[in-house]
């Protein structure tokens, strides 16, 4: 999917009472926006680099006002009018009735003022951090031509019971590969893939892939009946309809029991729209999968959200669970959090364990479950099975 326009002096974008309805940002050059008036052309307006064109008819759906024609040569971006209208349809509403009344109020003044000659203005953009807009349009176009292309894997961390050192589960985390960019870190494409709206696909595949995953692990492991996998899951995944469904079709189609799916949150993720997160966490619970609020301790010290949510897991962040031995302070807030989970009847999951001084401290503190590096790195599906079938239950180091 090529977003990107090419055009030389003179070449067209687009006319005047035509329909396309894209948008534009140009990245490069100047383009010259005029219309016609008694059979005759008037220059409108001249835009250059950062500037967006074509948002008007995108906003009002109308025909185009004005052509659009190359002045030097350009390089324009193009985004769809479904991605500025979903952004638009976010916005407070009065905000929204300042920018329609607007939008209105500037036609009525453009029909009045219309004039033939005259210099014509050179607009500047508006748009802050244009190219890094533009940087980001084309992450998200990468990601889900990536998809497509299979450059997006899972790999699975074990999550071990500290007492033994044994696998109980793993949690699936997601690895890209691109030809170009590389291997692209996950908290680099998950935030734009939130942002822009291809975290949907991102879920969809992840839960699917582990879910297949996971029955291929559970015949290496029958004497593991409870092996679950763990999947990371997006505040706006718990926000849109369809997910509990699409959840429940992919553990029909695996044949897989409920309670080996944990979807993991963060607190913060369930900000934006509280009620509509809890409704929709509270079908995936009574639908039997788990449910794990994850980083646990670095979102929000109101817990009041505990109450209202279905929770079996409190996963407590690298930040507390991994410093726990060292600083006093982390180990007051781990040694509270893991009476919390006590109380409050659910599982306590350590992350980013390293050393046997944090497994040694955790262990102390009465915590259950942990992971990481000190047990083993996130590995891919074969060498995962190598390290269950070698996992007979003592706490060992990384190799
Ligand atoms: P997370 O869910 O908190 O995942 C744990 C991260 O800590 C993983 O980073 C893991 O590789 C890393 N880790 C595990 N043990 C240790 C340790 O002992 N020390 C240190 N320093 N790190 C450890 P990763 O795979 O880079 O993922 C980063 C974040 O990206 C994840 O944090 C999660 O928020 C997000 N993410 C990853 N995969 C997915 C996914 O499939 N869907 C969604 N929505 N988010 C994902
Ligand atoms: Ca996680
Ligand atoms: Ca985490």
């Amino acid at each position: 999917m090529d977003r990107e326009v090419i055009l030389n002096p003179g070449d067209i974008l687009y006319r005047e009472g035509g329909s396309n309805k894209s948008a534009y940002i140009v990245e490069s050059g100047e383009i010259a926006l005029h219309t016609t008036v008694l059979g005759q052309r008037v220059d409108c307006e001249r835009r250059g680099a950062g500037a967006i064109v074509g948002e008007l008819s995108v906003l009002t759906g109308s025909l185009r006002t004005v052509t659009v024609e190359a002045v030097t040569h350009c390089r324009l971006f193009q985004i769809s009018s479904d991605q500025i209208l979903s952004r638009f349809d976010k916005l407070d509403p009065v905000l929204r009735a300042c920018i329609d009344t607007s939008i209105s109020f500037a036609g009525t003044l453009t029909e009045r003022m219309a004039q033939t000659s005259g210099e014509v203005p050179f607009v500047p953009s508006t748009l802050q951090d244009a190219q890094g807009v533009i940087d980001e349009f084309k992450l998200e176009v990468d990601i889900l031509a990536g998809l497509n292309r299979g450059e997006f894997s899972l790999v699975y961390q074990p999550i071990v019971n500290l007492s033994d050192g044994v696998v109980t589960g793993v949690e699936s985390l997601m690895r890209w590969q691109h030809p170009v960019r590389g291997n692209v870190p996950p908290f680099r494409f998950i935030q734009t893939a939130e942002a822009m709206g291809s975290i949907e696909k991102l879920t969809e595949f992840a839960l699917t892939d582990a879910c297949a995953a996971l029955m291929r692990m559970r015949n290496q492991c029958p004497e593991r009946p409870d092996f679950y996998t763990s999947v990371n899951i997006s505040g706006k995944d718990v926000e849109r309809n369809g997910f509990v469904d699409f959840v429940a079709n992919v553990l029909k189609f695996n044949e897989m029991e409920p309670e080996h799916l944990k979807l993991e949150v963060t607190e913060t993720s369930l900000v934006s729209d509280p009620a509509k997160a809890a409704m929709c966490l509270g079908e995936l619970r009574e639908l039997g999968c788990g449910i794990s609020i994850d980083d646990f301790g670095t979102g929000y010290s109101n817990l009041a959200y505990l109450k209202k949510l279905p929770l079996t897991t409190l996963k407590i962040d690298r930040a507390f669970a991994g410093d726990a031995h060292a600083n006093a302070i982390s180990r007051s807030i781990v040694t509270m959090l893991i009476g919390l989970g006590r109380e409050i009847g659910v599982d306590i999951v350590a992350e980013g364990l390293e050393t046997s001084d944090d497994v040694e401290t955790l262990l102390s503190l009465g915590c259950k479950y942990a992971q990481g590096y000190y047990f083993c790195k996130p590995l891919p599906e074969a060498e995962l099975l190598d390290f269950i079938g070698s996992n007979a239950g003592e706490i060992r180091h990384v190799a």
